[in-house]
């Protein structure tokens, strides 16, 4: 019996990349967050998520991110906010190594 193919969260920088352009910003993946203590734009968490500084609140919020995957069913284009989330906890460890 074939056993099932697992969802792969850890996505290459591009494919990352290819998500967040295709994110329609309807912020529906933020609204079905129980980790999400403080308001984040999803510009802010999108550019953050893949370049430059990461801003003390988008910090918190990749920090507190616990991989439950409850913002993905309500993504009306199929993406895949936790791993962009994984992503984003890889540039923050990278970031704080660097400090
Ligand atoms: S995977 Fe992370 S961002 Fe997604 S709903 Fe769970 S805690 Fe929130
Ligand atoms: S639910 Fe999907 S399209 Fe909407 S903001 Fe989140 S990732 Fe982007």
């Amino acid at each position: 019996m074939l056993k099932p193919t697992p969802v792969l969260l850890h996505k290459t920088a591009p494919q990352v990349a290819q998500e967040i352009r295709a994110c329609i910003g309807c912020n529906e993946c933020l609204l079905a967050c129980p980790a999400l203590a403080e308001p984040i734009t999803i510009d802010v968490l999108n550019r953050e998520t893949l370049r430059g500084e990461i801003s003390q609140p988008v910090a918190r919020f990749a920090r507190d991110c616990y991989q439950c995957s409850a913002c993905v069913a309500p993504c009306p284009v199929g993406l895949h906010r936790d791993a962009m989330m994984m992503w984003l906890k890889v540039r923050l460890l990278r970031q704080e190594g660097e400090e």
